[in-house]
Protein backbone atom coordinates (compact mmCIF):
# COMPACT_ATOMS: atom_id res chain seq x y z
CA UNK A 1 0.00 0.00 0.00
CA UNK A 2 1.34 3.22 -0.83
CA UNK A 3 2.81 5.35 1.97
CA UNK A 4 0.69 8.88 3.02
CA UNK A 5 2.12 11.68 0.48
CA UNK A 6 2.17 14.94 1.92
CA UNK A 7 0.59 16.61 -1.24
CA UNK A 8 -2.60 14.20 -0.71
CA UNK A 9 -5.46 16.28 0.67
CA UNK A 10 -8.21 14.90 2.37
CA UNK A 11 -11.64 17.02 3.00
CA UNK A 12 -13.96 15.57 5.92
CA UNK A 13 -17.37 16.22 6.63
CA UNK A 14 -18.83 15.89 9.92
CA UNK A 15 -21.49 18.03 11.81
CA UNK A 16 -19.46 17.13 15.17
CA UNK A 17 -16.62 19.21 16.43
CA UNK A 18 -15.27 16.88 18.63
CA UNK A 19 -15.31 14.22 15.65
CA UNK A 20 -14.01 16.59 13.13
CA UNK A 21 -10.65 17.76 15.43
CA UNK A 22 -9.80 14.27 16.14
CA UNK A 23 -10.17 12.90 12.66
CA UNK A 24 -8.16 16.00 11.43
CA UNK A 25 -5.37 15.39 14.06
CA UNK A 26 -4.77 12.02 13.42
CA UNK A 27 -4.77 12.35 9.55
CA UNK A 28 -2.63 15.56 9.81
CA UNK A 29 -0.57 13.81 11.95
CA UNK A 30 -0.13 11.25 8.99
CA UNK A 31 0.88 13.83 6.66
CA UNK A 32 -2.42 14.89 4.71
CA UNK A 33 -3.39 18.16 4.14
CA UNK A 34 -6.66 18.24 5.98
CA UNK A 35 -9.86 20.26 5.06
CA UNK A 36 -12.83 20.38 7.42
CA UNK A 37 -17.00 21.27 6.73
CA UNK A 38 -19.21 21.40 9.73
CA UNK A 39 -21.96 20.73 6.77
CA UNK A 40 -23.03 19.16 3.84
CA UNK A 41 -23.44 22.74 1.88
CA UNK A 42 -20.18 23.80 3.37
CA UNK A 43 -18.75 20.62 1.53
CA UNK A 44 -20.21 21.29 -1.30
CA UNK A 45 -18.51 24.70 -1.55
CA UNK A 46 -15.53 23.88 -0.69
CA UNK A 47 -15.46 20.56 -2.84
CA UNK A 48 -16.68 23.03 -5.64
CA UNK A 49 -13.59 25.47 -5.28
CA UNK A 50 -10.82 22.84 -4.57
CA UNK A 51 -11.55 19.18 -5.96
CA UNK A 52 -9.43 17.02 -2.74
CA UNK A 53 -8.12 13.62 -2.95
CA UNK A 54 -10.36 12.11 -0.91
CA UNK A 55 -13.42 12.54 1.14
CA UNK A 56 -14.61 11.50 5.04
CA UNK A 57 -18.27 12.06 5.00
CA UNK A 58 -20.53 11.67 8.13
CA UNK A 59 -24.10 10.37 7.26
CA UNK A 60 -26.59 12.06 9.78
CA UNK A 61 -25.93 15.88 9.30
CA UNK A 62 -29.40 18.33 10.50
CA UNK A 63 -29.12 20.45 7.15
CA UNK A 64 -28.85 17.63 4.45
CA UNK A 65 -27.67 14.40 4.87
CA UNK A 66 -24.12 12.90 3.96
CA UNK A 67 -26.40 10.55 1.03
CA UNK A 68 -27.94 13.87 -0.60
CA UNK A 69 -24.12 15.38 -0.24
CA UNK A 70 -22.69 12.62 -1.71
CA UNK A 71 -25.93 12.38 -4.24
CA UNK A 72 -24.73 15.83 -5.74
CA UNK A 73 -21.23 15.81 -6.03
CA UNK A 74 -21.22 12.19 -7.84
CA UNK A 75 -23.71 13.94 -10.34
CA UNK A 76 -21.89 17.02 -10.91
CA UNK A 77 -18.72 15.84 -13.63
CA UNK A 78 -16.43 18.40 -11.81
CA UNK A 79 -16.61 16.61 -8.59
CA UNK A 80 -17.26 13.54 -9.50
CA UNK A 81 -13.89 11.52 -9.34
CA UNK A 82 -13.37 12.45 -5.18
CA UNK A 83 -13.92 8.80 -3.88
CA UNK A 84 -16.13 9.19 -0.82
CA UNK A 85 -15.61 6.96 2.43
CA UNK A 86 -18.91 7.07 4.27
CA UNK A 87 -18.56 7.78 8.09
CA UNK A 88 -21.51 6.97 10.13
CA UNK A 89 -22.90 5.47 13.30
CA UNK A 90 -25.27 3.58 11.35
CA UNK A 91 -24.96 0.39 11.23
CA UNK A 92 -27.39 -1.45 9.32
CA UNK A 93 -26.49 -3.38 5.90
CA UNK A 94 -29.27 -1.32 4.52
CA UNK A 95 -27.41 1.84 5.05
CA UNK A 96 -24.27 0.82 3.98
CA UNK A 97 -26.06 -0.32 0.76
CA UNK A 98 -27.74 2.99 0.16
CA UNK A 99 -24.18 4.30 0.90
CA UNK A 100 -22.54 2.32 -2.05
CA UNK A 101 -25.70 3.15 -4.10
CA UNK A 102 -25.59 6.93 -3.68
CA UNK A 103 -21.37 6.23 -5.11
CA UNK A 104 -19.37 5.89 -1.89
CA UNK A 105 -16.41 4.20 -2.37
CA UNK A 106 -16.09 2.72 1.21
CA UNK A 107 -17.80 2.69 4.70
CA UNK A 108 -16.41 3.20 8.00
CA UNK A 109 -18.80 2.29 11.20
CA UNK A 110 -18.24 4.96 13.86
CA UNK A 111 -16.84 4.77 16.76
CA UNK A 112 -14.41 4.32 14.42
CA UNK A 113 -10.26 2.37 14.91
CA UNK A 114 -7.95 4.74 13.73
CA UNK A 115 -5.86 2.67 12.50
CA UNK A 116 -8.61 1.22 10.06
CA UNK A 117 -9.50 4.61 9.24
CA UNK A 118 -5.55 5.32 8.04
CA UNK A 119 -5.92 2.23 6.16
CA UNK A 120 -9.09 2.52 4.31
CA UNK A 121 -7.08 6.64 3.70
CA UNK A 122 -4.45 5.25 2.20
CA UNK A 123 -6.09 2.26 -0.21
CA UNK A 124 -8.56 4.96 -1.46
CA UNK A 125 -5.36 7.24 -2.44
CA UNK A 126 -3.54 4.37 -3.96
CA UNK A 127 -6.59 3.71 -6.19
CA UNK A 128 -7.59 7.58 -6.93
CA UNK A 129 -3.82 7.54 -7.59
CA UNK A 130 -3.55 4.62 -9.82
CA UNK A 131 -6.61 5.96 -11.58
CA UNK A 132 -5.16 9.37 -12.38
CA UNK A 133 -2.11 7.87 -13.60
CA UNK A 134 -4.39 5.59 -15.94
CA UNK A 135 -6.29 8.59 -17.13
CA UNK A 136 -2.81 10.46 -18.35
CA UNK A 137 -1.77 7.37 -19.89
CA UNK A 138 -4.78 7.48 -21.56
CA UNK A 139 -4.93 11.08 -22.85
CA UNK A 140 -1.23 10.64 -23.75
CA UNK A 141 -2.38 7.65 -25.84
CA UNK A 142 -4.81 9.71 -27.60
CA UNK A 143 -2.61 12.71 -28.00
CA UNK A 144 -0.32 10.17 -29.77
CA UNK A 145 -2.93 8.52 -32.33
CA UNK A 146 -4.31 12.11 -33.30
CA UNK A 147 -0.82 13.54 -33.88
CA UNK A 148 -0.12 10.12 -35.97
CA UNK A 149 -3.27 9.97 -37.85
CA UNK A 150 -2.37 13.56 -38.49
CA UNK A 151 0.91 12.85 -39.60
CA UNK A 152 -0.45 10.22 -41.95
CA UNK A 153 -2.86 12.06 -43.47
CA UNK A 154 -0.22 14.55 -44.47
CA UNK A 155 2.02 11.98 -45.60
CA UNK A 156 -1.24 10.20 -47.55
CA UNK A 157 -1.44 13.65 -49.65
CA UNK A 158 2.06 14.17 -50.47
CA UNK A 159 2.15 10.82 -51.29
CA UNK A 160 -0.63 11.36 -53.47
CA UNK A 161 1.03 14.25 -55.36
CA UNK A 162 4.43 12.27 -55.68
CA UNK A 163 3.33 9.30 -56.88
CA UNK A 164 0.88 10.41 -59.30
CA UNK A 165 2.68 13.65 -60.49
CA UNK A 166 5.32 13.46 -63.37
CA UNK A 167 7.97 16.80 -61.52
CA UNK A 168 9.38 18.11 -64.56
CA UNK A 169 6.00 18.71 -66.62
CA UNK A 170 3.66 18.29 -64.13
CA UNK A 171 1.48 16.02 -66.10
CA UNK A 172 -0.17 12.96 -64.79
CA UNK A 173 2.66 10.08 -64.31
CA UNK A 174 3.16 6.55 -65.30
CA UNK A 175 1.79 4.85 -62.51
CA UNK A 176 -1.78 7.36 -62.58
CA UNK A 177 -1.92 6.41 -66.44
CA UNK A 178 -2.30 2.50 -65.89
CA UNK A 179 -4.35 3.20 -63.01
CA UNK A 180 -7.12 5.30 -65.68
CA UNK A 181 -6.01 2.95 -68.19
CA UNK A 182 -7.45 0.26 -66.19
CA UNK A 183 -10.74 1.63 -65.29
CA UNK A 184 -11.21 3.11 -68.89
CA UNK A 185 -10.85 -0.78 -69.53
CA UNK A 186 -13.51 -2.05 -66.97
CA UNK A 187 -16.00 0.36 -68.15
CA UNK A 188 -15.40 -0.53 -71.91
CA UNK A 189 -15.79 -3.76 -70.59
CA UNK A 190 -19.34 -3.69 -68.76
CA UNK A 191 -20.59 -1.57 -71.35
CA UNK A 192 -19.17 -3.86 -74.29
CA UNK A 193 -17.99 -0.74 -75.99
CA UNK A 194 -14.45 -0.02 -76.88
CA UNK A 195 -14.37 2.96 -78.84
CA UNK A 196 -11.12 4.14 -77.39
CA UNK A 197 -7.65 4.57 -78.61
CA UNK A 198 -4.22 4.86 -76.89
CA UNK A 199 -0.80 6.27 -78.11
CA UNK A 200 2.44 6.02 -77.29
CA UNK A 201 4.56 9.20 -78.78
CA UNK A 202 8.44 8.68 -78.36
CA UNK A 203 10.90 11.94 -78.69
CA UNK A 204 13.49 10.02 -81.35
CA UNK A 205 17.01 11.07 -80.59
CA UNK A 206 16.52 12.52 -77.27
CA UNK A 207 19.61 11.32 -75.43
CA UNK A 208 21.65 12.48 -78.39
CA UNK A 209 20.04 16.04 -77.64
CA UNK A 210 20.22 15.60 -73.98
CA UNK A 211 24.06 14.89 -74.14
CA UNK A 212 24.71 17.47 -76.45
CA UNK A 213 22.98 20.14 -74.97
CA UNK A 214 22.84 18.74 -71.40
CA UNK A 215 20.70 17.93 -68.78
CA UNK A 216 18.75 21.18 -68.20
CA UNK A 217 18.09 21.73 -71.70
CA UNK A 218 16.88 18.25 -72.45
CA UNK A 219 14.48 18.74 -69.16
CA UNK A 220 13.37 22.10 -71.08
CA UNK A 221 12.56 20.36 -74.13
CA UNK A 222 10.57 17.85 -72.49
CA UNK A 223 8.11 20.37 -70.88
CA UNK A 224 7.83 22.27 -74.44
CA UNK A 225 7.09 18.83 -75.91
CA UNK A 226 4.50 18.44 -73.01
CA UNK A 227 3.05 21.74 -73.69
CA UNK A 228 3.20 21.29 -77.42
CA UNK A 229 1.29 18.15 -77.75
CA UNK A 230 -0.98 19.29 -74.88
CA UNK A 231 -2.02 22.60 -77.13
CA UNK A 232 -3.47 20.24 -79.55
CA UNK A 233 -5.57 18.20 -77.86
CA UNK A 234 -8.55 17.97 -75.96
CA UNK A 235 -9.12 18.26 -72.31
CA UNK A 236 -10.66 14.98 -71.79
CA UNK A 237 -7.71 13.01 -72.85
CA UNK A 238 -5.17 12.29 -70.54
CA UNK A 239 -1.45 12.67 -71.61
CA UNK A 240 1.24 11.47 -69.16
CA UNK A 241 4.77 11.54 -69.12
CA UNK A 242 5.27 7.90 -69.57
CA UNK A 243 9.52 7.37 -69.32
CA UNK A 244 11.92 9.63 -69.54
CA UNK A 245 11.15 10.61 -73.38
CA UNK A 246 8.18 8.75 -73.55
CA UNK A 247 4.57 10.16 -73.38
CA UNK A 248 1.20 8.28 -73.69
CA UNK A 249 -1.92 9.29 -74.49
CA UNK A 250 -5.21 8.30 -73.68
CA UNK A 251 -7.98 9.27 -75.89
CA UNK A 252 -10.74 8.72 -73.76
CA UNK A 253 -13.80 10.33 -76.19
CA UNK A 254 -15.24 7.78 -78.64
CA UNK A 255 -12.52 7.41 -81.98
CA UNK A 256 -13.05 6.55 -84.71
CA UNK A 257 -10.10 5.48 -86.80
CA UNK A 258 -9.92 8.71 -89.26
CA UNK A 259 -9.91 11.41 -86.62
CA UNK A 260 -7.25 9.57 -84.60
CA UNK A 261 -4.81 9.08 -87.19
CA UNK A 262 -5.62 12.81 -88.24
CA UNK A 263 -4.71 13.38 -84.79
CA UNK A 264 -1.63 11.71 -84.77
CA UNK A 265 -0.71 13.67 -88.05
CA UNK A 266 -1.41 16.67 -86.33
CA UNK A 267 1.09 15.81 -83.48
CA UNK A 268 4.09 14.63 -86.19
CA UNK A 269 3.61 17.48 -88.52
CA UNK A 270 3.88 20.15 -85.22
CA UNK A 271 7.54 18.64 -84.43
CA UNK A 272 8.27 20.30 -88.18
CA UNK A 273 9.07 23.30 -86.14
CA UNK A 274 12.05 23.58 -84.23
CA UNK A 275 11.91 24.32 -80.66
CA UNK A 276 13.95 26.86 -79.09
CA UNK A 277 16.01 26.03 -76.36
CA UNK A 278 18.61 28.74 -74.95
CA UNK A 279 18.07 30.73 -78.09
CA UNK A 280 18.71 28.19 -80.18
CA UNK A 281 16.69 26.37 -82.95
CA UNK A 282 15.99 22.34 -81.80
CA UNK A 283 14.56 19.93 -84.16
CA UNK A 284 13.24 16.93 -82.41
CA UNK A 285 11.09 14.34 -84.29
CA UNK A 286 9.25 11.63 -82.45
CA UNK A 287 7.55 8.50 -83.21
CA UNK A 288 3.74 7.53 -82.38
CA UNK A 289 2.32 3.98 -81.61
CA UNK A 290 -1.08 3.43 -82.06
CA UNK A 291 -3.62 1.05 -80.81
CA UNK A 292 -7.31 0.62 -80.74
CA UNK A 293 -8.77 -1.20 -77.43
CA UNK A 294 -10.91 -3.90 -78.03
CA UNK A 295 -12.43 -7.13 -76.16
CA UNK A 296 -8.96 -8.79 -76.58
CA UNK A 297 -7.41 -5.94 -74.28
CA UNK A 298 -8.63 -7.38 -70.49
CA UNK A 299 -5.59 -5.81 -68.52
CA UNK A 300 -3.61 -2.79 -69.13
CA UNK A 301 -0.77 -4.61 -69.98
CA UNK A 302 -2.21 -5.76 -73.00
CA UNK A 303 -2.69 -2.94 -74.44
CA UNK A 304 0.86 -1.41 -73.59
CA UNK A 305 2.59 -5.01 -75.30
CA UNK A 306 1.06 -3.71 -78.37
CA UNK A 307 1.86 -0.24 -78.42
CA UNK A 308 5.28 -1.09 -77.76
CA UNK A 309 5.20 -2.78 -81.09
CA UNK A 310 3.33 -0.23 -82.57
CA UNK A 311 6.13 2.07 -81.47
CA UNK A 312 9.25 -0.29 -82.23
CA UNK A 313 7.66 -0.72 -85.84
CA UNK A 314 7.44 3.60 -86.59
CA UNK A 315 11.02 3.65 -85.59
CA UNK A 316 12.00 0.83 -87.72
CA UNK A 317 9.83 2.56 -90.19
CA UNK A 318 12.74 5.46 -90.58
CA UNK A 319 11.17 7.60 -86.92
CA UNK A 320 8.74 10.74 -87.71
CA UNK A 321 6.11 8.56 -88.24
CA UNK A 322 3.05 6.82 -86.96
CA UNK A 323 2.56 3.62 -87.01
CA UNK A 324 -1.00 1.33 -86.04
CA UNK A 325 -0.61 -1.70 -84.31
CA UNK A 326 -2.03 -4.64 -86.21
CA UNK A 327 -3.63 -7.07 -84.25
CA UNK A 328 -1.29 -10.17 -83.81
CA UNK A 329 -1.10 -12.52 -86.64
CA UNK A 330 -2.45 -16.26 -85.62
CA UNK A 331 1.70 -17.50 -85.03
CA UNK A 332 1.43 -14.61 -82.43
CA UNK A 333 -1.20 -16.08 -80.64
CA UNK A 334 -0.30 -19.67 -80.95
CA UNK A 335 3.15 -18.67 -79.80
CA UNK A 336 1.17 -17.12 -76.20
CA UNK A 337 -0.60 -20.72 -76.06
CA UNK A 338 2.84 -22.46 -76.40
CA UNK A 339 4.16 -20.53 -73.45
CA UNK A 340 1.35 -20.98 -71.16
CA UNK A 341 1.59 -24.41 -72.20
CA UNK A 342 4.99 -24.73 -71.42
CA UNK A 343 5.10 -23.26 -68.06
CA UNK A 344 2.37 -25.78 -67.09
CA UNK A 345 4.97 -28.24 -67.99
CA UNK A 346 7.86 -26.58 -66.11
CA UNK A 347 5.91 -26.72 -63.02
CA UNK A 348 4.43 -30.39 -63.37
CA UNK A 349 7.97 -31.49 -63.60
CA UNK A 350 9.18 -28.61 -60.94
CA UNK A 351 11.66 -27.14 -63.03
CA UNK A 352 11.01 -23.55 -62.35
CA UNK A 353 14.50 -22.78 -59.84
CA UNK A 354 15.51 -20.50 -57.13
CA UNK A 355 17.89 -18.10 -57.41
CA UNK A 356 19.28 -15.43 -54.00
CA UNK A 357 19.73 -12.15 -53.27
CA UNK A 358 21.47 -10.73 -50.12
CA UNK A 359 19.42 -8.76 -48.18
CA UNK A 360 22.03 -6.05 -46.51
CA UNK A 361 22.12 -5.20 -42.61
CA UNK A 362 23.05 -1.31 -43.93
CA UNK A 363 24.01 -0.93 -39.91
CA UNK A 364 26.84 -3.82 -40.32
CA UNK A 365 27.08 -4.39 -43.87
CA UNK A 366 26.37 -8.09 -43.20
CA UNK A 367 24.34 -10.34 -45.38
CA UNK A 368 20.56 -10.33 -42.34
CA UNK A 369 18.41 -12.34 -44.96
CA UNK A 370 18.00 -13.80 -48.68
CA UNK A 371 15.28 -13.19 -50.90
CA UNK A 372 14.20 -16.19 -52.81
CA UNK A 373 13.16 -15.43 -56.79
CA UNK A 374 11.83 -17.72 -59.01
CA UNK A 375 13.67 -18.29 -62.39
CA UNK A 376 12.65 -19.97 -65.27
CA UNK A 377 15.15 -21.80 -68.17
CA UNK A 378 12.82 -22.44 -71.05
CA UNK A 379 13.72 -25.30 -72.83
CA UNK A 380 14.49 -23.74 -75.92
CA UNK A 381 13.71 -19.80 -75.74
CA UNK A 382 16.36 -19.31 -72.70
CA UNK A 383 15.85 -17.68 -69.15
CA UNK A 384 12.40 -16.29 -69.03
CA UNK A 385 12.09 -13.04 -66.71
CA UNK A 386 9.83 -13.04 -63.79
CA UNK A 387 8.35 -10.07 -64.78
CA UNK A 388 6.49 -12.19 -67.86
CA UNK A 389 6.25 -15.95 -66.27
CA UNK A 390 4.87 -14.56 -63.14
CA UNK A 391 1.99 -12.80 -64.62
CA UNK A 392 1.77 -15.53 -66.62
CA UNK A 393 1.31 -17.75 -63.53
CA UNK A 394 -0.63 -15.12 -61.85
CA UNK A 395 -3.32 -15.40 -65.48
CA UNK A 396 -3.43 -19.40 -65.88
CA UNK A 397 -4.09 -19.56 -62.28
CA UNK A 398 -0.21 -21.74 -61.77
CA UNK A 399 0.90 -18.59 -59.53
CA UNK A 400 0.33 -20.82 -56.09
CA UNK A 401 1.96 -23.79 -57.46
CA UNK A 402 5.26 -21.28 -58.55
CA UNK A 403 5.46 -19.79 -55.57
CA UNK A 404 5.39 -23.26 -53.49
CA UNK A 405 7.62 -24.34 -55.53
CA UNK A 406 9.52 -21.62 -54.77
CA UNK A 407 8.94 -21.75 -51.18
CA UNK A 408 9.85 -25.58 -50.69
CA UNK A 409 12.99 -25.46 -52.73
CA UNK A 410 14.30 -22.16 -50.71
CA UNK A 411 13.27 -23.78 -46.99
CA UNK A 412 15.08 -27.40 -47.87
CA UNK A 413 17.93 -24.94 -48.95
CA UNK A 414 18.35 -22.91 -45.69
CA UNK A 415 17.51 -26.38 -43.77
CA UNK A 416 20.69 -28.39 -45.00
CA UNK A 417 22.73 -25.30 -44.79
CA UNK A 418 21.43 -24.77 -41.23
CA UNK A 419 21.93 -28.73 -39.97
CA UNK A 420 25.51 -28.55 -41.78
CA UNK A 421 25.91 -25.82 -39.16
CA UNK A 422 27.06 -23.59 -42.73
CA UNK A 423 24.70 -20.69 -41.58
CA UNK A 424 23.42 -18.51 -38.62
CA UNK A 425 20.53 -20.15 -37.31
CA UNK A 426 18.45 -16.54 -37.80
CA UNK A 427 19.14 -16.32 -41.32
CA UNK A 428 16.11 -15.56 -43.02
CA UNK A 429 14.73 -16.26 -46.24
CA UNK A 430 12.53 -13.89 -47.81
CA UNK A 431 9.71 -15.51 -50.29
CA UNK A 432 7.79 -13.74 -52.81
CA UNK A 433 3.66 -14.38 -52.83
CA UNK A 434 1.69 -12.78 -54.98
CA UNK A 435 -1.50 -11.18 -53.89
CA UNK A 436 -3.85 -13.48 -56.22
CA UNK A 437 -2.02 -16.35 -54.09
CA UNK A 438 -2.74 -14.19 -51.21
CA UNK A 439 -6.28 -14.56 -52.16
CA UNK A 440 -6.27 -18.04 -52.02
CA UNK A 441 -7.01 -20.53 -49.10
CA UNK A 442 -4.07 -22.37 -49.90
CA UNK A 443 -1.08 -20.29 -48.27
CA UNK A 444 -1.65 -21.22 -44.72
CA UNK A 445 -1.37 -24.91 -45.25
CA UNK A 446 1.60 -24.46 -47.63
CA UNK A 447 3.59 -22.35 -44.84
CA UNK A 448 2.32 -25.04 -42.07
CA UNK A 449 3.33 -28.38 -44.54
CA UNK A 450 6.86 -26.27 -45.22
CA UNK A 451 7.24 -25.42 -41.48
CA UNK A 452 6.82 -28.76 -40.38
CA UNK A 453 8.66 -30.95 -43.18
CA UNK A 454 11.49 -28.80 -42.63
CA UNK A 455 11.55 -28.16 -39.14
CA UNK A 456 13.01 -24.42 -39.71
CA UNK A 457 11.12 -21.81 -37.04
CA UNK A 458 8.97 -19.42 -38.13
CA UNK A 459 10.95 -16.31 -38.00
CA UNK A 460 13.24 -17.80 -40.60
CA UNK A 461 10.91 -17.34 -43.08
CA UNK A 462 9.83 -14.03 -44.24
CA UNK A 463 6.78 -13.59 -46.65
CA UNK A 464 6.69 -10.47 -49.52
CA UNK A 465 3.14 -9.35 -50.20
CA UNK A 466 3.51 -7.01 -53.58
CA UNK A 467 1.53 -3.74 -52.44
CA UNK A 468 -1.46 -3.68 -54.48
CA UNK A 469 -4.92 -2.01 -53.30
CA UNK A 470 -7.76 -4.17 -54.60
CA UNK A 471 -6.29 -7.47 -53.16
CA UNK A 472 -5.27 -5.96 -49.87
CA UNK A 473 -9.23 -4.59 -49.44
CA UNK A 474 -10.63 -7.91 -48.92
CA UNK A 475 -11.00 -9.27 -45.29
CA UNK A 476 -10.19 -12.54 -45.96
CA UNK A 477 -6.25 -11.02 -47.83
CA UNK A 478 -6.05 -9.62 -44.15
CA UNK A 479 -6.47 -12.24 -42.25
CA UNK A 480 -4.75 -14.48 -43.92
CA UNK A 481 -1.89 -12.44 -43.08
CA UNK A 482 -2.64 -12.31 -39.91
CA UNK A 483 -3.03 -15.98 -38.83
CA UNK A 484 0.68 -15.54 -40.72
CA UNK A 485 1.85 -13.17 -38.43
CA UNK A 486 0.72 -15.33 -35.52
CA UNK A 487 2.38 -18.37 -36.41
CA UNK A 488 5.51 -16.10 -36.09
CA UNK A 489 6.45 -14.82 -39.54
CA UNK A 490 7.52 -11.69 -40.50
CA UNK A 491 6.19 -9.89 -43.46
CA UNK A 492 7.35 -7.18 -45.89
CA UNK A 493 4.93 -5.08 -48.49
CA UNK A 494 6.91 -5.22 -51.53
CA UNK A 495 7.66 -2.40 -54.42
CA UNK A 496 6.13 0.08 -52.19
CA UNK A 497 5.49 3.24 -54.12
CA UNK A 498 4.88 1.23 -56.84
CA UNK A 499 1.32 0.91 -57.49
CA UNK A 500 0.36 3.57 -54.96
CA UNK A 501 -2.10 1.58 -52.07
CA UNK A 502 -4.19 3.61 -49.85
CA UNK A 503 -2.75 4.71 -46.63
CA UNK A 504 -5.87 3.82 -44.64
CA UNK A 505 -5.46 0.55 -45.57
CA UNK A 506 -1.78 -0.19 -45.23
CA UNK A 507 -3.08 0.60 -41.63
CA UNK A 508 -4.75 -2.43 -41.56
CA UNK A 509 -2.30 -4.71 -42.54
CA UNK A 510 0.07 -6.57 -40.28
CA UNK A 511 3.34 -5.96 -42.18
CA UNK A 512 6.83 -5.01 -40.87
CA UNK A 513 8.70 -4.38 -43.44
CA UNK A 514 8.70 -1.52 -46.41
CA UNK A 515 10.13 -2.29 -48.96
CA UNK A 516 11.18 1.15 -51.01
CA UNK A 517 10.63 0.17 -55.01
CA UNK A 518 14.19 0.38 -56.89
CA UNK A 519 13.08 3.35 -59.00
CA UNK A 520 12.79 5.62 -55.58
CA UNK A 521 15.80 4.61 -54.95
CA UNK A 522 17.33 5.10 -58.02
CA UNK A 523 15.84 8.81 -58.51
CA UNK A 524 17.70 9.69 -55.04
CA UNK A 525 20.86 10.96 -56.63
CA UNK A 526 18.60 13.32 -59.34
CA UNK A 527 16.72 15.64 -56.61
CA UNK A 528 16.93 16.74 -52.92
CA UNK A 529 17.16 14.18 -50.55
CA UNK A 530 14.27 15.61 -48.38
CA UNK A 531 11.70 15.79 -51.33
CA UNK A 532 12.60 12.03 -52.03
CA UNK A 533 9.72 9.61 -52.30
CA UNK A 534 12.14 7.24 -50.45
CA UNK A 535 12.15 9.94 -47.66
CA UNK A 536 8.57 9.85 -47.67
CA UNK A 537 8.72 6.41 -47.66
CA UNK A 538 10.99 6.14 -44.51
CA UNK A 539 8.64 8.88 -43.00
CA UNK A 540 5.73 6.48 -43.06
CA UNK A 541 7.44 3.68 -41.84
CA UNK A 542 8.37 5.66 -38.93
CA UNK A 543 4.75 6.41 -38.50
CA UNK A 544 3.95 3.07 -38.29
CA UNK A 545 6.72 1.44 -36.41
CA UNK A 546 7.83 -0.73 -39.44
CA UNK A 547 11.33 -1.26 -40.80
CA UNK A 548 12.37 0.15 -44.28
CA UNK A 549 14.45 -2.40 -46.67
CA UNK A 550 15.75 -0.10 -49.85
CA UNK A 551 15.53 -2.89 -53.05
CA UNK A 552 17.77 -1.48 -56.60
CA UNK A 553 20.82 -0.17 -54.97
CA UNK A 554 23.11 -0.10 -57.90
CA UNK A 555 25.59 2.48 -56.81
CA UNK A 556 27.87 4.01 -53.84
CA UNK A 557 26.02 7.19 -54.24
CA UNK A 558 22.64 5.65 -54.03
CA UNK A 559 23.66 3.43 -50.69
CA UNK A 560 25.11 6.62 -49.05
CA UNK A 561 21.76 8.17 -49.51
CA UNK A 562 19.44 5.11 -48.74
CA UNK A 563 21.77 5.55 -45.03
CA UNK A 564 21.13 8.97 -44.72
CA UNK A 565 17.65 8.22 -44.76
CA UNK A 566 17.97 6.02 -42.16
CA UNK A 567 16.59 2.33 -44.40
CA UNK A 568 17.69 -0.20 -41.93
CA UNK A 569 18.23 -2.88 -44.84
CA UNK A 570 19.13 -2.78 -48.58
CA UNK A 571 19.38 -4.72 -51.35
CA UNK A 572 20.48 -4.43 -55.14
CA UNK A 573 23.34 -5.30 -57.56
CA UNK A 574 25.40 -3.22 -55.46
CA UNK A 575 26.23 -5.94 -53.21
CA UNK A 576 24.77 -8.63 -55.39
CA UNK A 577 22.71 -10.13 -58.32
CA UNK A 578 20.35 -12.92 -57.49
CA UNK A 579 22.54 -15.89 -57.69
CA UNK A 580 22.03 -20.19 -57.44
CA UNK A 581 22.92 -21.45 -54.22
CA UNK A 582 25.83 -22.49 -54.52
CA UNK A 583 27.42 -18.94 -55.36
CA UNK A 584 25.10 -17.71 -52.66
CA UNK A 585 26.26 -20.07 -49.94
CA UNK A 586 30.16 -18.80 -50.85
CA UNK A 587 29.01 -15.67 -50.07
CA UNK A 588 27.40 -16.68 -46.70
CA UNK A 589 30.83 -18.55 -45.45
CA UNK A 590 32.77 -15.46 -46.62
CA UNK A 591 31.08 -13.86 -44.12
CA UNK A 592 31.27 -10.74 -46.68
CA UNK A 593 31.10 -7.73 -45.74
CA UNK A 594 29.84 -5.03 -48.26
CA UNK A 595 31.32 -1.72 -47.15
P1 LIG B 1 10.81 -8.26 -56.34
O1 LIG B 1 10.23 -9.18 -55.35
O2 LIG B 1 10.69 -6.81 -56.05
O3 LIG B 1 12.32 -8.70 -56.50
C1 LIG B 1 13.36 -7.85 -56.75
C2 LIG B 1 13.64 -7.75 -58.21
O4 LIG B 1 14.54 -6.67 -58.40
C3 LIG B 1 14.33 -8.98 -58.78
O5 LIG B 1 13.94 -9.10 -60.13
C4 LIG B 1 15.79 -8.58 -58.69
O6 LIG B 1 16.61 -9.26 -59.61
C5 LIG B 1 15.69 -7.12 -59.05
N1 LIG B 1 16.82 -6.37 -58.54
C6 LIG B 1 17.56 -6.65 -57.47
N2 LIG B 1 18.53 -5.72 -57.30
C7 LIG B 1 18.39 -4.84 -58.30
C8 LIG B 1 19.10 -3.66 -58.69
O7 LIG B 1 20.04 -3.23 -58.06
N3 LIG B 1 18.64 -3.00 -59.80
C9 LIG B 1 17.57 -3.45 -60.52
N4 LIG B 1 17.19 -2.76 -61.57
N5 LIG B 1 16.89 -4.56 -60.18
C10 LIG B 1 17.28 -5.24 -59.08
P2 LIG B 1 13.41 -10.42 -60.77
O8 LIG B 1 14.16 -11.63 -60.29
O9 LIG B 1 13.34 -10.16 -62.23
O10 LIG B 1 11.93 -10.53 -60.18
C11 LIG B 1 10.96 -9.63 -60.56
C12 LIG B 1 9.73 -9.79 -59.74
O11 LIG B 1 9.08 -11.02 -60.00
C13 LIG B 1 9.99 -9.80 -58.25
O12 LIG B 1 10.16 -8.51 -57.79
C14 LIG B 1 8.73 -10.45 -57.73
O13 LIG B 1 7.69 -9.51 -57.64
C15 LIG B 1 8.40 -11.41 -58.84
N6 LIG B 1 8.83 -12.75 -58.40
C16 LIG B 1 10.05 -13.33 -58.45
N7 LIG B 1 10.00 -14.59 -57.93
C17 LIG B 1 8.72 -14.80 -57.53
C18 LIG B 1 8.03 -15.89 -56.90
O14 LIG B 1 8.58 -16.94 -56.56
N8 LIG B 1 6.71 -15.72 -56.66
C19 LIG B 1 6.05 -14.56 -56.99
N9 LIG B 1 4.74 -14.48 -56.73
N10 LIG B 1 6.67 -13.52 -57.55
C20 LIG B 1 7.99 -13.62 -57.83
MG1 LIG C 1 10.28 -9.31 -53.44
MG1 LIG D 1 10.45 -5.38 -54.86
Amino acid sequence: MQSPSVTSSILIVDDNPDNLRLLSEVLTHEGYEVRKATSGSMAIKSVQTLLPDLILLDILMPEMSGYEVCQQLKTNPLTTAAPIIFLSALNDPFDKVKAFNVGAADYIAKPFQFEEVIARVRHQLALRSAQRELETLNSELEERVKERTQQLELANAQLLELAFQDRLTGLPNRTLFVQQLEKKLFKAQASEDYGFAVMFIDCDRFRTINDALGHDAGDQLLKNVAQQIKALISKLNILSRFGEDKFALLLTEPANQPAVLQLADDILKSFTQPFIIRERDVFLSISIGIVFANVRHTQPEHLLRELNKALRQAKLSGRGCYQLFEPSSRSESLQALDLERDLRTAVEQQAIAVSYQPIVNLQSGQIAGLEALACWQHPTQGAIQPGVFISLAEETGLISEVDFLVMKQAAQQLQTWQTEGLVATDLSISLNISPKHLAQNTLLRQVDYILEETGLRPQNLRLEITESSIVFDTEFSISVLQALQERGLKLSLDDFGRSYSSLSALQKLPVNFLKIDPSFVQNLESQPLNDSIAALIVNIARIMQMEVIAEGIETLGQLTLVKELGCELGQGYFFSRPQDAQATLALLRKKARFF
